[in-house]
């Protein structure tokens, strides 16, 4: 039986407040947000990717449910950013252990919301979402802000301090993580916030919702309202009273969101789409590299913004390299994602199987050869109506050609051989995109030179997708503006202001 999701929203369903005083707050605060259907009492179908029936019913929600939980989020940022950091800290932390606790039920939601085997989600996506969680509710005990003195003439410091309410947007692939990592850091801080999750995944944000209430997290700090992207994501990014706008997802939408904060002044981070590059030098640890790139080409079906999708080998080693890499691919487990043995799940949706399967396609009408996959996968035990495909492998296409420039968001790569360094280079940087890069040699002064020279925001060495939260994560050029992390989150929900004191 499909599941029906309802908004979030922090404003009660009748009139009368219902107070409830946190154990942990020392103001007194309205707890447990309410559960609401969408003002125009629509729902739209959400499908389970492993067999195409109906998962979620998820509420078609318009500008009056953005406008509804723009004012709870505004009426409770009057409490909510006088709180102290320790009484904020004290919430996530219950938030993340509460959710610790019912870890395979989200994973097993998660799973058959997403597509994505059981086992990833168990095992990175949850786990992930209660790190972040605890990560922001820790690092906000041990801020220090600046102070600095102008010889007895001026006692200066710094004050942070949260923007206002703001607006989260997060995308389809992992939805959870995603979704938590822009929540924790923007409640920690101080902030209010209304997230719109992915209207393909909508069912782990909306069931995190409960934990809220539980956690004693005070009624409007966080909403949630579900729905399309044009319709509810654009109400929300329009909304006056949304002073910050954080987003995940593709390039195209970035570009929207952008011209639409634009005049609104509105603070922005965007995390945007990725068309990696894996670069593989004749010098590299053969086998750590092969099984590092087999995940880093096909982990949660290639539907991770930081998937290597375009691998340059060294021609020295082109050939081992690629008959190596097909029979590991071909041994890859397709089938349903709640098989213990599966590593490789459903898509998403129908629409998308059929974009990843158009560049198989456009890869033959280009010249390309389909060296592994290529095809539909129908034989999925109890999964018959799934979105599913074999994990595929394209030689014989240009670094220019669209195969390799375009984010295909699928189990699909392209390798093309390499000769030099500056050829490489070239390779490399060449996409409109500049998120990550795996580079793949024991040559530590080629691994610093290349390093430096690659148009991304993370450059991994010998290793994929190690996530340190301290370090800033975000892409450069098409895939992004801004940074995420410890302190970038911070510096983008909290504003500054210098205090001058005379001596
Ligand atoms: P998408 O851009 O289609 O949707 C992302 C979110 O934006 C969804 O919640 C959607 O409803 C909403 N949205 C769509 N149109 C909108 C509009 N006009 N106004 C406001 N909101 C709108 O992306 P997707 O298909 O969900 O996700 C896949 C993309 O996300 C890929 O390009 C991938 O690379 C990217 N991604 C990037 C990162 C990163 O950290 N850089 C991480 C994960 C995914």
């Amino acid at each position: 039986m499909a599941t029906t999701l309802s908004n979030f929203i922090g404003t009660p369903p009748h009139p009368g407040p219902v107070t409830v005083v946190s154990s942990v707050l020392t103001q007194v605060f309205e707890t447990d947000g309410s559960f609401v259907a969408p003002a125009n009492g629509g729902y739209f179908d959400s499908p389970n990717p492993s067999d195409g029936s109906v998962n979620a019913r998820v509420p078609d929600s318009d500008k009056r449910d953005v406008d509804a939980a723009a004012e709870a989020a505004s009426r409770a940022f009057v409490g909510w950013s006088k709180t102290t950091r320790a009484e904020r800290s004290t919430i996530l932390l219950r938030i993340a252990d509460l959710l610790e606790a019912r870890i395979d039920e989200f994973a097993a939601a998660e799973s058959k919301d997403q597509g994505k085997p059981l086992s990833l989600a168990k095992e990175v996506d949850i786990p992930r979402a209660c790190h972040n969680f605890r990560f922001f509710a820790t690092y906000i005990l041990h801020m220090e802000d600046k102070k600095t003195e102008m010889d007895g003439v001026s006692l200066n410091f710094v004050q942070k301090y949260p923007v206002g309410v703001a607006g989260l947007i997060s995308p389809w692939n992992l939805p959870l993580y995603l979704a938590t990592w822009k929540l924790a850091p923007a409640i920690a801080s101080g902030c209010t916030c209304i997230l719109k999750p992915s209207e393909f995944t909508s069912v782990t944000c909306w069931m995190l919702c409960d934990i809220f209430n539980q956690a004693g997290l005070p009624r409007g700090v966080v909403n949630m309202v579900f729905g399309l992207g044009p319709k509810a994501g654009a109400a929300l990014v329009e909304h006056p009273d949304v002073k910050l706008i954080s987003f995940t997802g593709g390039s195209a939408t970035g570009e929207i969101i952008y011209k639409s904060c634009a005049p609104r002044f509105k603070k922005m981070s965007l995390e945007l789409g990725g068309k990696n590059a894996n670069i593989i030098f004749a010098d590299a640890d053969f086998d750590k590299c092969l099984a590092t790139t087999m995940a880093s080409s096909f982990r949660n079906q290639g539907e991770i913004c930081l998937c290597g999708s375009r691998i340059f080998v060294e021609r020295s080693i082109y050939s081992k390299f690629l008959a190596a890499f097909k029979q590991k691919t071909e041994q890859l487990v397709v089938g349903h994602p709640s098989d213990p043995s599966t590593q490789v799940g459903a898509l998403i949706s129908k629409a998308h199987l059929d974009k990843v399967m158009g560049y198989v396609k456009l890869a033959q009408q280009e010249g390309g050869v389909v060296e592994s996959g290529g095809n539909l996968v129908t034989n999925v035990v109890n999964g018959s109506g799934g979105y599913y495909m074999r994990p595929t492998i394209l030689t014989g296409l240009t670094s220019t050609s669209r195969c390799a420039q375009e984010e295909i968001f699928g189990p699909v790569v392209v390798v093309i051989p390499f000769d030099t360094e500056a050829e490489v280079l070239e390779f490399a940087n060449s996409t409109q995109y500049g998120l990550s890069a795996s580079l793949w040699t024991t040559d530590l002064n080629r691994a610093i030179r290349i390093s430096s020279s690659l148009e991304v925001g993370t450059v991994w060495v010998n290793q994929w997708m190690v996530r340190d939260l301290n370090l800033p994560f975000g892409g450069s050029k098409a895939s992004g503006i801004g940074r995420e992390g410890v302190p970038y989150s911070f510096d983008f929900f909290c504003d500054e202001r210098a205090v001058m004191i005379a001596l």
